[in-house]
């Protein structure tokens, strides 16, 4: 078996060893348009328990990324200066890049092929081509029609830099300009770098003339307007521009001997932190598929998509709830400290009253306490 994977992500470096490790005499290639050692962003977070579901099937893996994770067990946010402390929400974060490696290393032992600075233009012939590559897919847009993609834009704009100040928690800091409201999610990856995302709406950011200022210019502006969360420490660029998320999703997951997972396959907004355990997710489901029935790739296909979309339409729920909110944060800011971290906790609707005061003791009693 032949088995072209295109994009080396977390959702192509990661589905390349499961498959060749589940099928040692196929030839599995990856092939990455960038160079080796070469990402978009800086660090991504997960919840702290978010990669338990390899422990079971993939321990190795799971033993090599444990350790390079930083962990924290609170959230933070910053409202009208207040920090509103939501004990008993945990994340783990890594640097995008070295997660990667690691990655790599795992599909480089089993004997995948991967292949850097190497577009793929055209779809391989082979009996199965992987679509893992990311938002604007190739694989994707070639079978458009009959995967019944729909692609559209959540309307606040957003741009990843980084900085050197590395950060106790993660923190989410709202803060209110002449031009508008700005929020920036912020957590440590490293033991001395964090990511910085700042996102506003559409209005502030062009009343604030962000859309027409340089990449240099864009980075001054936010770290003025977030200077006291920054403590006079730098912001840093990657190429970061202002994006609007992209809302992915397909009807169809495969067409032909094409499938996709990951980004390619569907996006889920970045403030919950989950869209590289998708990734992974999928990665596991489409492998576990193909070990089934290696000899019916179409069989496996069919059974990739029909096992893992449930599972993965409630999580795209909660994405979209949580996108939701973001979009009108600069409303929420209305709200008074504690109710405003209410607001945000609540924003998925997938944690119940019960829950919350089991999980976040010290908050809810706190927020009591406000509201008496
Ligand atoms: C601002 C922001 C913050 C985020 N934060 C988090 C977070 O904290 N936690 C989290 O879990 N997720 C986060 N995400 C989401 C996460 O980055 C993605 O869900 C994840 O990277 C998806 O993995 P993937 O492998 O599907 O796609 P990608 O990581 O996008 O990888 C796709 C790869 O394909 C390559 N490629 C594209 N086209 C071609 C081609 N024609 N030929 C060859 N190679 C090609 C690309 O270069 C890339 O390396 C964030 C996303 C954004 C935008």
């Amino acid at each position: 078996m032949h088995i072209a994977i295109i994009g080396a992500g977390p959702a192509g470096l990661y589905s390349a060893y499961l498959i060749k490790r589940a099928i040692a005499d196929a030839r599995v290639e990856v092939h990455e348009r960038l160079p080796r050692g070469t990402t978009f962003g800086f660090g991504i977070v997960f919840s702290d328990r978010a990669l338990d579901f390899l422990v079971a099937d993939d321990p190795g893996t799971h033993a090599a990324l444990v350790p390079a994770l930083e962990r924290w067990s609170d959230l933070t946010l910053v409202h009208q200066g207040e920090r509103v402390v939501i004990d008993g929400i945990g994340f783990a974060a890594i640097g995008r890049q070295r997660f990667l490696d690691l990655l790599e290393a795992r599909a480089l032992e089993v004997g995948v092929e991967v292949n850097y600075a190497d577009p793929a233009d055209e779809l391989p012939y082979c009996d199965l081509v992987i679509g893992a590559d990311g938002v604007n897919s190739l694989v994707r847009q070639r079978h458009g029609d009959a995967l019944g993609t729909s692609e559209t834009h959540l309307s606040n704009r957003f741009i990843w830099f980084g900085t050197a100040r590395p950060f106790d928690t993660l923190t989410q800091t709202f803060v209110r300009t002449r031009h508008g409201a700005f929020n920036a999610h912020h957590y440590r990856y490293a033991p001395d770098a964090s990511t910085f995302i700042v996102e506003t709406n559409e209005a502030t950011w062009r009343d604030a003339g962000l859309g027409a200022m340089s990449e240099t210019d864009s980075l001054s502006y936010c770290q003025e307007v977030f200077a006291d969360a920054l403590g006079g420490e730098a912001l840093i660029s990657n190429n970061s521009c202002w994006r609007q998320f992209p809302v992915i999703r397909n009807r169809a997951w495969s067409h032909g001997n094409a499938v996709l997972l990951g980004d390619a396959l569907h996006t889920a907004h970045f403030s919950i932190g989950s869209g590289t355990r998708l990734a992974l997710e999928d990665a596991i489901a489409l492998a576990g598929a193909i070990k089934a029935q290696p000899d019916d790739l179409t069989a496996a296909l069919e059974d990739y998509q029909s096992g893992r979309a449930p599972v993965l339409d409630k999580l795209l729920k909660a994405a979209d709830k949580s996108a939701l909110w973001y979009e009108n944060f600069a409303e929420h800011m209305k709200l008074e400290p504690y109710e405003f971290a209410m607001s945000y906790i609540n924003r998925t609707g997938r944690i119940d009253p019960d829950r919350l005061k089991a999980l976040s003791p010290g908050f809810v009693a706190r927020y009591e306490g406000t509201a008496a």
